[in-house]
Order: structure tokens, then sequence, then C-alpha cells
């Protein structure tokens, strides 16, 4: 039921505070008390069993039937004993955040009951799959899918309400072999990574076995008090306001901004912090955002592939612990026109098996020279791959947000930094270097100046959508609502491209040049030069960068499905074959289900623009306006000034008369879209025939807004949807 919006506001202005019982406990004492982890396993394993278990994990090994049964013996006792009755394998399909399906322990047998957990249901379901989306893969009559145990990714006790369930993190695959979920690609990719990584480490430190990959996802996103959200069918269907005009403040006085947070959102802070905490997610940080009603989460970062899993987990906890609260947490990338949109900036960085974080610029040369190898072959492969890199973070959502307010542009570029540009510029120019038999050549190269020059001079531009900030890149264009397992399997896959062709190239130049460190500053300055029109230290908001990425060739994709086109070219299928990430018919599915989703939003958005403009908007402004008339009447039989009531009145008519046209043309646009053969037509068609009425209908219903009686205006306006606690 669509609440009113002065029933809303009332509601909304006289909340209780919900207090939460764990508020107060030292984090220590109750942190990852919900998840089968490493503890776990070395207690309640045997030392054979836990040693196999590890074996497969770090190695990727596979997983043997004792060895399975072993554990899921001891898994379902762990359960048990904290009041668990289910399990479900917890899955990330294609569309949407997670799945799950619960099944009990319990069975029967020769009819009495018992509670049983076997080694197979832990290692694999068949979940029945026909309705996740596959983009194709699968035709429904062959919905044959299974899940597979990720042991990767620990075990972790999921409560709502008072259900407790065991969920087992796995990936989804289709008995064909492709992969049915964004779990499977990002392990692929993480390997890949390793590989390539591992083998590059190798010219600098022989102890090198293996190489991680980081994430720290920092998470932004908007908080509305539950009955004023309840008042705005837009936010309801779509999650972000399609009318609105903007509030007289806005974000103008920046007062928001790591402000004090208010204490019903301190309250839900707290709780969703702690229910993260106990599932094992390190969320650390909490502060209010630029604009008004929006916040971040940022926990520690952490392995990739679990970092993810935490995300898309903590994501859920926010939604189901605000419910609490009576708030709705708002993921969507740009819930509010003239105000700033949310991200999830992706921090990621490589760090070896003993800890050793590769993009960090250390005090010693030689690690300097391995620390400049991976930020060149960083930056090269944002350079080479960055359509693909746009086409990860491209979601109909996200376009509004990319290059508006307080928002990386389309453009993809790099950002270093002065002093390491000047490095770059430097290590470039001084070419041809006489590097003799005794001859030191850190010294020689001017490698050993460089750590001086790095440690402590990372200067921020938070206008980039790439950016190094001293240990790590930022990632700052992906959208709050992404998995980060897309951009993810991206980016890593792209770099594990370039150190490829670095070693390759190294090789090679070894074959005539004895100075290793020679030979890799020869391919390094090969690299930079390939790369450098990607690097920009500047205001990426301005104008003027446009301009100059347009004269440089950058590419600027403004909408997804121009975006999503670098999916589909002989190069991106030739780099996801090349690292066995993506098969081509994976790829050609996904872009297909990406489209389609695309396709699916603008669809929902104009119809839910014509509903509301036709049964909300224009009978309010119809009422409104017969309320002047009779005004009009009463002031002409007096024989007064009608000229006020009288222009407004025909304002009103002009605006319901435009709305009313465009509503009924954007429909026939829309038909005609859908009327279309090909999939990539329907898209372009609602990008560039249907998705543009958008703006201007909603000129004029913010025009209303702003003429009719605010007592009769039926949807919650910005003021209140913002600056409400
Ligand atoms: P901000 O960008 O807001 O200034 P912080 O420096 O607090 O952020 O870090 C943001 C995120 O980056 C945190 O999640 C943090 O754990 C993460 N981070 C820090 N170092 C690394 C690293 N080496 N690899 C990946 N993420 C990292
Ligand atoms: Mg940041």
């Amino acid at each position: 039921m669509l609440k009113l919006r002065a029933e809303a506001l009332y509601e909304a202005t006289h909340r209780e505070y919900r207090l939460y019982e764990k508020q107060g406990q030292q984090i220590s004492t109750f942190y990852a008390e919900n998840v089968f982890g490493d503890a776990e396993m070395r207690s309640d394993l045997s030392t054979e069993v836990y040693e196999r278990l590890i074996n497969c994990i770090v190695r990727g090994e596979k997983i043997d039937h004792d060895t399975a049964d072993a554990v899921a013996t001891a898994l379902k006792s762990w359960a048990m004993a904290r009041g668990v009755t289910h399990y479900t394998h917890w899955f990330h399909p294609l569309r949407g955040a997670t799945a799950e399906k619960h099944d009990s322990f319990f069975e029967l047998r020769d009819g009495s009951p018992i509670e049983r957990f076997k080694g197979s249901a832990l290692v694999q379901q068949e979940p029945d799959a026909s309705s996740f989306p596959h983009g194709g893969i699968r035709s429904t009559f062959e919905a044959r899918g299974y899940t597979a145990w990720d042991p990767s990714s620990p075990a972790f006790i999921y409560e709502i309400a008072n259900a407790k369930t065991l969920c087992i993190p796995t990936v989804f695959v289709a008995y064909t072999g492709e992969a049915l979920d964004n779990k499977a690609p990002l392990l692929k990719a993480i390997h890949a990574i390793d590989k390539a990584a591992t083998a590059v480490c190798q010219y600098f430190d022989k102890d090198v076995q293996k190489v991680t990959v980081s994430l720290g996802a920092e998470q932004e996103y908007f908080l509305v008090d539950k009955a004023l959200f309840m008042a705005r069918p837009d936010l309801i269907m779509c999650g972000r306001t399609l009318f609105g005009h903007s509030p007289s403040r806005g974000q103008q006085l920046s007062d928001h901004y790591f402000g004090s947070i208010p204490r019903r959102v301190t309250n839900f802070m707290v709780e969703f912090e702690t229910e993260a905490l106990r599932l094992g997610i390190p969320v650390r940080t909490r502060h209010n955002e630029v604009a008004p009603g929006q916040f971040e989460v940022a926990p520690q970062f952490e392995e990739l592939n679990l970092a993810t899993d935490h995300n898309v987990l903590l994501m859920d906890i926010m939604e189901r612990v605000a419910d609490k609260h009576n708030f709705r947490v708002i993921f969507h990338e740009k819930p509010f026109k003239g105000i700033n949109g949310s991200g999830k900036h992706n921090n990621w960085s490589l760090i070896t098996q003993d800890g050793r974080n590769l993009l960090a610029p250390t005090s010693k040369a030689k690690e300097n020279l391995q620390f400049l190898t991976f930020l060149v072959c960083t930056v090269k492969a944002v350079h080479d791959y960055a359509d693909l890199l746009r086409a990860s973070i491209a979601s109909a959502n996200n376009d509004l947000r990319l290059g508006g307010h307080e928002a990386p542009p389309a453009i993809i570029s790099v950002f270093l930094g002065n002093q390491l540009s000047s490095v770059l510029e430097e290590l470039e120019k001084n070419a041809n270097v006489k590097v003799g038999k005794g001859d030191n050549a850190y010294l020689k190269l001017g490698i050993s100046k460089i750590p001086e020059i790095i440690l402590d001079n990372t200067d921020r531009n938070r206008t980039s959508p790439f950016a190094f900030t001293g240990n790590k890149f930022e990632f700052r264009a992906v959208g709050s609502t992404a998995n980060p397992s897309v951009p993810m399997t991206v980016l890593n896959t792209a770099v594990a491209d370039v150190l490829c062709q670095f070693k390759m190239q190294v090789d090679k130049e070894l074959e005539k040049e004895e100075k290793k460190e020679v030979a890799i500053i020869n391919v390094l300055r090969r690299f930079i030069k390939q790369s450098k029109n990607i690097l920009f230290e500047r205001d990426n908001y301005s104008n003027n960068w446009v301009d100059e990425a347009k004269k440089r060739g950058l590419n600027n994709f403004k909408t997804t499905p121009e975006a999503l086109a670098a999916y589909r070219t002989k190069m991106s299928k030739a780099l996801f074959e090349r690292h066995q990430v993506f098969t081509p018919i994976e790829l050609e599915a996904r872009t297909h289900l990406l489209l389609d989703e695309y396709i699916m939003k603008v669809q929902i958005e104009s119809r839910v623009i014509g509903d509301l403009a036709l049964n909300h908007i224009i009978p309010t402004a119809i009422k409104y306006q017969n309320k002047l008339i009779e005004n009009f009447n009463g002031l002409k039989q007096m024989k007064l000034d009608t000229k006020y009531v009288q222009g407004l009145i025909t304002d009103i008519s002009q605006h319901i008369g435009l709305i009313h046209q465009m509503v009924t043309d954007m429909t026939e646009e829309r038909k005609r879209a859908n009327g279309l053969d090909s999939e990539i037509n329907r898209a372009d068609a609602y990008c560039h025939q249907v998705r543009p009425f958008f703006e201007k209908i909603r000129y004029h219903v913010d025009k209303l807004e702003l003429l009719v009686d605010d007592a009769d205006w039926p949807l919650p306006k910005y003021r209140e949807l913002l600056f409400l606690r």
C-alpha cells in the first residue's frame, strides 16, 4: 500500500530510537563468531584432514570424498551447537546479489528423525536453477546447473529473525561447464594474475611462490526514512527518484561531509557493523559522505574473493538491519538528481605470500624496481584495456552517475601523482644509460633515488576514475550497486595479461643484454611510452579534460550500450580466452544479459514515469487548478484583480498539456523499441529514443511541484527525503 505523504511525514518525524543489545561490547569478543574459519578448522578437524583441506585451498586441488565427509561432519556439529537447523549453498547469480535455497539437516531414516550432512551435500548441489539468468547458455528444458563448494571462502552462519542457516559459499556452473555466476570467473582471474605476477616476481625474489590480490571496497549509500520511501513509487520500483525539485538547500554548504552522524543513523550503523563483524567482515570506517543523507562504510582490505563475498553479504545485512531502524538503504548510483551519486571504490593491490605489498614503494632500490614494474604494468593494462574496464562498470544506474556531480567521467584515465609521474618521465627519458659490469645498475639508472621521492608523497586526486593512492590503486568509477567481482575480474585479467607480455619481453631482452635490471628498465621504458597517454593528473571533472581526452584518442562512452560493445570485440574474446577466464560463449552470454538488464531498467523507469505523471501528478495539478478556477470566479465576481490567478492557471495548463503529450510520445517510442528485432537495436532505442524523454518530462513535473499547493503534493519532496532524521 502506498503511503500518503502527510502520513509518512508524521511517521518519519515521530520515530523512537532502536537500541541494540550488543552496543558497547569490545569487537574482539565477538568478531567472526559465526564463521567456520581457520581456528575452527584447526580445532574441529583432524590434523590430516585440516592439512588436506588447506592444500586444496592454497593450491586449488580437488577435494576427495573422505576429506569432504570429514569437513561436513565437523561443520554440522559446529553449526548445530549454535542452533543451526538448515544449510544452503550460497552463490552470486548473474543478476541480483546472492541466491540461496535452504535444506534442513533433518531427514527420516526408517521413520526416525536424524540430522545428517554428507560430504557430497557440502561439495555439490543441484539447485533447480531454471529461473536464474544465464544469457542463453541454457534453455529452460535443460536447466541443469550445479553449485560447487568454494573452500577458499569460509562457511558462515546467517541469522535472520530466529532462523539460523549454515551458508556455504559456492560457484554456480552449468552442466556443460560454463559459469553461471560471478564468482567462478573471479576465481579464474585470481588464478591468472597469481600465475603471471609470481612469474614476474621471480626476477626480483626467487622465494615468491604466490601472489594474492587484495580488495578494500568502500561502500557508499543513502538512508531514507522507511515511511517516506514507501510514499515514493519511483524509489520502490526503480531505487531512484524520477521526479523531485532540488531543495533550496542542497550540498552547497558542504556541511555534511565528515559531519557528526545523527543518532538514529549511528544506532543503525552500530547494529549492522556488529552483525557484519560477527560474520568476520572487518568493517572499520564509518562517516557521512558529501551529500545530505549519504554515508560510507569501509572494511579493512582482504583477499579479493573473500572481500567480494563480504561486500555482497554486507549489503544484504545493511538492508535487513535498516528495516529494523525504519530506514531504507539506497545503494543506487544516482538516487537524487543534482546530488552526489554513490560509488564503491575498489582499492586494489597485489601481495606476496609473506605479506609484501607489490604496489608499496620501499626504501630498498631493488624492491623499488619491482614496485615500478607492477605499477607500470598496471598503467599499461588500464591503457590497453580501458574500454573493457569501462564496460565492466557499465549499467543504466552508473550511466547517470559517471560524469555527474562529484563522480569520475566515463573516460578511463590513471592518476599517479606528480612525484610518481615525474619518476616515470625520468625513466622514459633516461634512454640508453650504459651500465658496465662493475656498475651499480640502480644508481646508474636513477632508481636508487626513487624511494625517498615516493615515500610519504601521495597526493590525492579525488576526480580520477583510477588513482594510485600510495600503496594501492583505487578504481573509483565502480558503482555502488556493483558486485565487485565484475570489475575485478576484468582488471585482474588485464593486469595478468600485461605481466605476461612483460615477462616475454624481458626474457627476449635478456638474450642480448646480460644485466637483468637493464633489460627490465628497457621494457618498462617501452611500456611507459606506449601507455602514457592514459595518465592524467588534473581535474577529471572539467570540460577541458573531455576535449583533451578526445585529442588523445581516449574513448568517452557515455552510455551502457556503447560501453558494452567492448566485450564483443576480438581483442576482448582473445584476452579472456588466453587466460581462461571466459570462453567466447560465456562472454557473449554476459553481454547479452547486461544489455537485457539495461533495456528492462529503462523500460521500467519509463513506465513508472508514465504512471506517476498520469495518475499522481496530473490529477493533483488538476485538483489544484480547479481550486484556482473557483478562486478566479470569486475574484471576478468581486471585481478584483485576477491576473495572478489567471497566469497560474495558464501555466499549470501548459505543463499538464506538455507532460501528457510527452508521456504519449514516449509510450509510442517504447512500443517501437519493443518491436525491434535485435537486442542491441532495442537497447539503442531505449537509450536514445526513450530515455531522453525522462528529463524533459521531469522538467515540467518539477515545475508543477513549485506551483501546486504544498499541502496537495503527493510525493515526499527532496528536502524531506534528504534532511529528515
Ligand atoms: P580513503 O580512500 O577513504 O582515504 P583509506 O586509506 O582509509 O581510504 O582506505 C580505503 C580502503 O582501502 C580501506 O578499505 C583499506 O583497507 C583499503 N586498503 C588499504 N591498503 C590496501 C591495499 N594494500 N590493498 C587493497 N586495499 C587497501
Ligand atoms: Mg577512497
